[in-house]
């Protein structure tokens, strides 16, 4: 056993409204429980974030963000401080996920200073990590997994992930419906924690890698049953809440 307690986090992304999310967060804080295997997290919108957190206050449901700025304060028009989440209640914040990467340029180095900041304001990060469909297709995928992942140990140090979560996202998967079999997805898992036993095995075997891309609520239990999966952050199916909840109840 690997002591790992899984965790399943929605990312809500820019949809819904206040009154769609907060009927949605009453039916999920319904079926989750201090019995609840998993660890459940949802990660709102940044503007729902102070009225879903109060909601939150007294279930088992933890509260995170879906982004954050690398800067403490000053002038970035738009941009929200790490602190300024923590004020709120946030337990975790998602750094680098592939639409981050791709439509908003954030580089490696980039999600490296998320990270660091995220957890100098007492916040644990969720650094996303994946391959596009052509850098599979061109078998890189573990170079690209490699180059991600070496960029945050270079900046935070190997120690930094006894406070972190990583999510393997390949980004083919997400929000295409298509999922990774259990084969592709535990064999990319378990390069992510070879790579970081490299460094620290202790700190390998105690992070928790959530997979992430099209996981529903009739595929979860045998990604979760492997070896290296600890739960999943999962996208359009935790718009649902019944689906949400079947996804929560689906860790080993
Ligand atoms: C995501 O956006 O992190 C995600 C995994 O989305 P989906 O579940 O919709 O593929």
């Amino acid at each position: 056993m690997s002591g790992r307690r899984p965790l399943v986090a929605a990312n809500w992304k820019m949809n819904g409204s206040l009154e769609s999310m907060g009927g949605l967060v009453d039916t999920i804080s319904q079926g989750v429980s201090k019995e609840t295997k998993a660890e459940v997290l949802i990660c709102p919108p940044y503007v729902y974030i102070q009225e879903l957190g109060r909601a939150i206050e007294k279930t088992e449901i933890q509260l995170g963000a879906q982004n954050v700025s690398h800067m403490d304060s000053g002038a970035f028009t738009g941009e929200v401080a790490p602190a300024m989440l923590k004020d709120f209640a946030c337990d975790y914040v998602i750094v680098g996920h592939s639409e981050r990467r791709t439509l908003y340029g954030e580089n490696d180095l980039r999600v490296a200073e998320k990270f660091v900041a995220v957890q100098a304001n007492g916040m644990i990060p969720i650094l996303c990590i994946g391959e596009l469909l052509e850098e599979r297709e061109a078998n890189t995928t573990e170079e690209v997994i490699a180059r991600q992942l070496d960029a945050v140990i270079d900046l935070a140090g190997i120690q930094a992930f006894k406070q972190a979560v990583i999510a393997y996202e390949p980004v083919w998967a997400i929000g295409t419906g298509v999922t990774a079999t259990p084969e592709q997805a535990q064999e990319v898992h378990e390069f992510i924690r070879l790579r970081l036993a490299r460094h620290d095995h202790e700190t390998a075997e105690g992070v928790r890698i959530l997979y992430g891309g099209s996981v529903k609520a009739d595929n979860a239990k045998q990604l979760f049953e492997l070896a290296d999966i600890d739960g999943g952050l999962i996208g359009g199916a935790s718009l649902v809440a019944e689906d949400f909840l079947t996804i929560c109840h689906s860790v080993r």
